[in-house]
């Protein structure tokens, strides 16, 4: 499921508020996911013609359109808004206002000043997972760090913290939404970091650890494609792991969110991001990898695109494999040689969208503690909770989904807790 497409000039002056998302252009998901194929499918022209024509229109009818996540919020905040919801901006909580066991609210601030806000029906603490607190990571998800997050900034943890110093059991901590990426330059400190999924999934390009050998499926699953790095590098340095490709990818796909062309990957070469060779050798060379290593292992990979079976990770026999690779590349979508210089690397890191686990809550979204009682007037959703979807992310919508279902589940029964009603 994703948002229709928002007006953001329907905001008025709350415009400015909303965050950037990581899809700058009118267009759907579909769309979207056409667009990089642009050079060679004339399906994906016409759809960069249809959202080029959308830009026009609505600058002619002074919308300012906008799609995916940002849609998605921009709805919600102009419900909000007509709802007549008091919003308040740079006003963090700090602490939750606990009289009589109870939650009563929370402390604030307010020009600048600590602000008590009372809560009759009880606190619904959204705040977030500790996808940018290192210390927090170093605790619950060793070997990861806040630089390869594209998790919202907020994500600093201390309400969940704060909500542990009340007692609240939490569960899953270790457990984060993987999202692999490469941080190309510039790319270090931009909110969004270009993702590397559909990368490595691309025919013609593999995933190899630091010593040259391919030890994973690159399709499918993000989550479960971090997880695969994390756990590769507990044996043999593997993060960042290296995606190897030649000129046949360069010519046809995306790289690091944008068309490589020449004067790019020059660029990129020079900043020592990108590496080059015009053999696998000189390659290995430039990466520190053993070349014999490298070579036996593209030949290995060349081998299965010949025989369309990838006999060691079955890439390409998974549906989601196929899906992030190229429609058009035949026999298969996303099983191509390595073969034609100057071949490339660049690194990839096991990255992330946010932290998957926190505070343990009950059917009512209620906050529980160790013995599984309720603390009473504290609610709790999305990634600030352990995710109800256990240890498993089902697909993407797993983390924003349920943020909403658990926020209205939370509101509904404090509703009915004040009316005195079951629900
Ligand atoms: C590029 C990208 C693509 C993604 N795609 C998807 C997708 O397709 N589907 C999906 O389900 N998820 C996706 N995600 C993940 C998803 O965006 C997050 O998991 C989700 O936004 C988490 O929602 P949340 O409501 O729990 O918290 P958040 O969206 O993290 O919001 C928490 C808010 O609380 C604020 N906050 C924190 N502490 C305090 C405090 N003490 N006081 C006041 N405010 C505080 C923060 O500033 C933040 O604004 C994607 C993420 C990224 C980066």
């Amino acid at each position: 499921m994703v948002a229709e497409l928002f007006d953001l000039n329907q905001l008025g002056p709350w415009k400015a508020k909303l965050r950037p998302g990581f899809l700058m252009m009118p267009a759907t998901l579909e769309e979207a996911m056409l667009m990089p194929r642009i050079r060679f499918m004339g399906r994906a022209r016409r759809v960069m013609f249809k959202v080029a024509l959308r830009v026009i229109a609505g600058s002619v009818t002074r919308k300012r359109l906008v799609a995916a996540g940002m849609a998605l919020q921009g709805w919600m905040l102009q419900a909000s808004l007509r709802a007549g919801v008091d919003i308040r901006t740079d006003a963090p909580v700090s602490e939750l206002i606990v009289e009589n066991q109870e939650v009563k609210g929370v402390l604030t601030v307010k020009d600048g000043k600590p602000w008590r806000v009372g809560a009759r029906l009880g606190v619904l603490v959204n705040a977030g997972g500790f996808a940018h607190n290192q210390r927090m990571r170093d605790q619950y998800i060793p070997g990861t760090s806040t630089a390869w997050s594209g998790a919202a900034p907020g994500d600093t943890g201390e309400m969940i913290e704060e909500m542990m110093r009340h007692g609240a059991a939490i569960a899953q901590m270790d457990e984060r939404v993987g999202n692999q990426n490469t941080l190309s330059p510039g790319s270090e400190t931009a909110f969004i970091r270009p993702g590397a999924q559909g990368m490595t999934a691309a025919p013609h390009a593999i995933l190899v650890d630091q010593g040259g050998v391919r030890y994973m499926n690159e399709g499918g699953s993000y989550v479960a494609y971090c997880k695969g790095m994390l756990e590769r590098n507990k044996v043999v340095p593997a993060v960042p792991s290296w995606m190897i490709f030649d000129s046949q990818y360069t010519r046809r796909y995306m790289l690091a969110g944008a068309m490589p062309s020449r004067k790019k990957l020059q660029r990129w070469h020079e900043a020592g991001y990108l590496k080059r060779g015009d053999s696998i050798a000189a390659l290995a060379a430039e990466t520190g990898i053993d070349p014999q290593v490298l070579a036996a292992t593209v030949a290995r990979f060349n081998g299965f695109v010949a025989q369309n079976h990838d006999a060691d990770f079955h890439r390409g026999e998974r549906a989601y494999d196929r899906w992030l690779g190229d429609p058009t590349h035949r026999p298969s979508e996303t099983l191509g040689t390595i073969e034609k210089g100057p071949f490339y690397a660049v690194p990839v890191y096991p990255g992330d969208v946010g932290t998957y686990g926190g505070v343990v809550t009950d059917e009512h979204a209620r906050v529980l503690r160790e013995d599984g009682s309720v603390i009473p007037g504290l609610y709790a959703t999305g990634v600030s909770t352990a995710s109800v979807m256990g240890r498993v992310y089902p697909g993407a919508g797993s983390s924003v989904g349920p943020s909403f279902v658990w926020g209205y589940v939370a509101a509904k029964h404090a509703l009915h807790r004040c009316a005195g009603l079951t629900v």
